[in-house]
């Protein structure tokens, strides 16, 4: 764990000044940092029964995809405003810098179905909570929500106190 740590690259005021961004762009382009990553997810969920992986634009697709390939679960984008072509559902949420909305097809998940939700990382949970308001809408049944980094400082887990939280590397 602390070799993928090491991968994730710190920038600070990004992108405004007094955040301190943590990049995974470092990790994605280390191969066996990368492989790491998904291989220790797929072992966590591999038995788990899980119908879909729910993955978050941008960064969340980036984990969710080959995540569902490995445990073999279909991907459902959860996507910003505007991008879906077929009717949706929208949930609003506030970020660590900014508002925004994001939305999924109505008819992407099936009742009772089970999905895992990925995003890259959890700061204040205003972004899970979002999706989790989306897969409720549809009645979707939240197996557990993983994130690669946790900020710990900023309580997101406390948002999010109903359900199973994992994540890889806390800060
Ligand atoms: P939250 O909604 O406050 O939990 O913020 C989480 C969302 O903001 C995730 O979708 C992240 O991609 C993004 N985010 C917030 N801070 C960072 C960061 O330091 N590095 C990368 N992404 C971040």
């Amino acid at each position: 764990m602390e070799k993928i740590k090491d991968l994730i690259r710190n920038i600070p005021d990004f992108p405004k000044e007094g955040i301190l961004f943590r990049d995974i762009t470092t990790l994605l382009k280390d191969s066996d940092g990368f492989k790491k990553v998904i291989d220790i997810l797929a072992e966590r969920y591999k038995d788990k029964k899980i119908d879909y992986i729910l993955g978050a634009e941008s960064r969340g697709f980036i984990f969710g995809a080959p995540l569902a390939y490995a445990i073999g679960a279909g991907f459902i984008p959860v996507r910003k405003p505007g991008k879906l072509p077929y009717n949706i559902v929208q949930a609003f949420y506030e970020l660590e810098y900014g508002t925004d909305s994001l939305e999924m097809h109505t008819d992407a998940i099936e009742k009772g179905k089970k999905v895992l939700i990925i995003d890259d990382l959890l700061a204040t949970g205003g972004t899970a909570k979002a999706i989790i308001e989306l897969v409720e809408k549809l009645e979707g049944d939240i197996e557990e929500i993983a994130f690669i980094i946790e900020l710990e400082g900023l309580n997101g887990r406390k948002k999010l106190k109903d359900y199973d939280i994992y994540s890889m590397i806390k800060y």
